[in-house]
């Protein structure tokens, strides 16, 4: 695949769009002009890839709108070096994000399909995130503790073991809800027994489902 001019007046277009909708990051709106998010979708149609919409990446799963990837982004603070562990790796494409801002990125993904398809594409992508198979319920204990931790999908209760596996001063950002629609969320963990939850909005999200699957 390639990434043309066009393909880069498309992204500066979006970047200006999600920047209109009230992103402000310069770090979270640079790494949006850097990956080259038709990259991410099946499609061959590379408009789709640079409207400000989700869309179906397989196994039943969707690549976040680009909007809601700068939110999450703006809100976890990341900073150069930081080690961040996001969970639900799908298309890749918030882990690259994450990447371009200068963060050690981890990704945990429960669909062993679609953590093969996408650590072909990072790795052809010169992508340096460190993608894993497994539950993100369970974190990456072996790897922990981790600056930020960032979850990209509706979690129903915020997850106790991420918690754990966070720095003291460290954050999680999660939509939180067992609905339809779930309340963006950043937990400050001040240190162990006292965590600050802040709230952002309502968002719609797939669900953080429990366990592996093939
Ligand atoms: N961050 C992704 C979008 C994720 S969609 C991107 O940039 O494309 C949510 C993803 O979370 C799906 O791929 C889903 O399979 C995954 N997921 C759901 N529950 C999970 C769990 N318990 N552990 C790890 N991944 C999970």
């Amino acid at each position: 695949m390639k990434d043309t001019y066009r393909h880069k007046g498309l992204r500066r277009k979006l970047v200006e769009e999600v920047k209109s909708k009230g992103i402000r990051d310069d770090g979270v709106l640079a790494a949006l002009e850097a990956v080259p998010r038709h990259f991410f979708l099946d499609s061959s149609f590379v408009e789709i890839a640079y409207q400000d919409k989700p869309f179906p990446i397989g196994s039943g799963q969707t690549i976040s709108q680009p909007y809601t990837v700068a939110f999450q982004s703006e809100l976890l603070l990341v900073e150069k070096g930081l080690k961040v562990l996001e969970v639900g790796t799908g298309s890749g494409y918030q882990a690259c994000i994450l990447e371009e801002m200068g963060a050690r990125v981890y990704s945990i993904e429960r669909h062993h399909t679609l953590f093969i398809k996408t650590k072909k594409l990072l790795n052809e992508m010169n992508y340096k995130a460190k993608l894993f198979y497994g539950d993100g319920y369970k974190g990456l204990p072996a790897f922990a503790p981790f600056d930020r931790i960032l979850i990209t999908a509706a979690a129903p209760v915020v997850p106790a073991d991420l918690v754990n596996q966070l720095k003291i001063g460290g954050m999680l950002v999660l939509p939180l809800g067992a609905g339809d629609t779930q309340v963006m969320t950043r937990i400050i963990k001040h240190n162990d027994d006292n965590l600050e939850k802040q709230e952002f909005g309502y968002f719609r999200f797939v669900p953080m489902l429990k366990k592996k699957a093939p």
